[in-house]
């Protein structure tokens, strides 16, 4: 069988809701994809368009159905999609919240813009709205968004969405950690007042998202060439924690040298020691996790993104 029958039986076999399943079932993947017929109505991440430098897959629909799921996504529901690629995820997610509902698609590259909606208007499908622009700054135009589904590796949680989050409202979003692990942990996180409380999924695999959501690495490095004292780049450290404390714990490397951020410490790896500003233990504890390799310390963490900068102090590790 090659039609959306085929996935909506599979992803009701595998024991998702029928408003999900039945979702897959109504959107013509092939018509969103690159590659053969034949594979549209497969499990698989497919090709959904190439060009000189870049590319866009579909996800893998059990995938998304996984994601759907843990954010609990239903009718009436103001989602904000970042990583729109060629439209297939947003016309599935439309058919969901229907016309109560509505999903912004942001997506970076203007070609697959163009055909997101070109895509949209032959299945006739009126509300989901393309944005050709960098999620990073999510778009304030419709929030609040009850749900940010994100189908893109990103660096971290950009203060933007969490203003654009309304109170109980979750995101989904695969976080890189590439250079500690080959897969990136999804997480789900739920806005709660101040706070914003992150539980790990699974492991996945995304493309790496460009601009502002995929180079944090390099806008710290940039920062750190411009200080010219130690003493200067842990200020400098420190004064960047209002955007990084959200994010995931995440240790990164910096042309030789190895760097940690989360919401309590940030340090760098420098002449086989780290110095550390904030909870020594934090590092001890991430370290050991991900040399565990799989990443699941990050199981249940609650990140604070209105920390107290005056409980920072700075230690030798060895
Ligand atoms: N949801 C899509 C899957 C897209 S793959 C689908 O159902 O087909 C990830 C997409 O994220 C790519 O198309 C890529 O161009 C886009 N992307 C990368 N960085 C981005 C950014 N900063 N903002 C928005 N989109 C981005």
């Amino acid at each position: 069988m090659s039609s959306p029958k085929r996935l909506y039986e599979m992803i009701k076999r595998l024991g998702y809701p029928e408003n999900i399943a039945k979702a897959f079932g109504e959107i013509l993947r092939e018509i969103f994809l690159h590659s053969s017929v034949e594979d549209a109505y497969s499990d698989r991440a497919l090709l959904s368009y190439k060009a000189r430098g870049f590319y866009s897959t579909s996800s893998q629909p059990s995938l998304m159905a996984e994601f759907m799921r843990s954010v609990n996504l239903s009718e009436g529901m103001r989602v904000l999609e970042i990583g729109g690629g060629t439209g297939y995820n947003a016309a599935v997610m439309s058919r969901i919240v229907g016309n109560n509902g509505i999903i912004v698609s942001m997506e970076y590259e203007k070609e697959l813009c163009t055909l997101a909606k070109e895509n949209m208007k032959r299945l006739s499908v009126d509300n989901v709205r393309i944005v050709n622009s960098d999620g990073y700054h999510g778009y304030p135009d419709l929030a609040p968004y009850d749900v940010i589904f994100v189908t893109v590796g990103i660096d971290e949680i950009p203060g933007f969405w969490i203003e654009q989050l309304s109170d109980g409202g979750r995101i989904i979003a695969p976080m890189n950690l590439k250079s500690v692990s080959f897969y990136q942990p999804a997480v789900l996180f739920e806005k709660d007042g101040d706070f914003l409380n992150g539980i790990y999924r699974s492991a996945t695999n995304f493309i790496v998202a460009s601009g502002m959501l995929g180079n944090l690495n390099e806008r710290l490095l940039e920062k750190f060439r411009r200080c010219e004292s130690p003493l200067d780049r842990i200020d400098m450290l420190e004064r960047s924690m209002p955007i990084l404390e959200i994010m995931t714990s995440s240790i990164g490397k910096l042309s030789m040298e190895y760097f940690f951020v989360d919401g309590g410490c940030s340090s760098i790896y420098r002449d086989g020691e780290w110095l550390v500003c904030g909870e020594c233990q934090r590092l001890i504890r991430a370290i050991k996790s991900l040399r565990r390799a799989d990443f699941p310390d990050l199981i249940s963490s609650r990140f604070s993104f209105n920390s107290d900068k005056s409980e920072f102090f700075v230690e030798r590790l060895y």
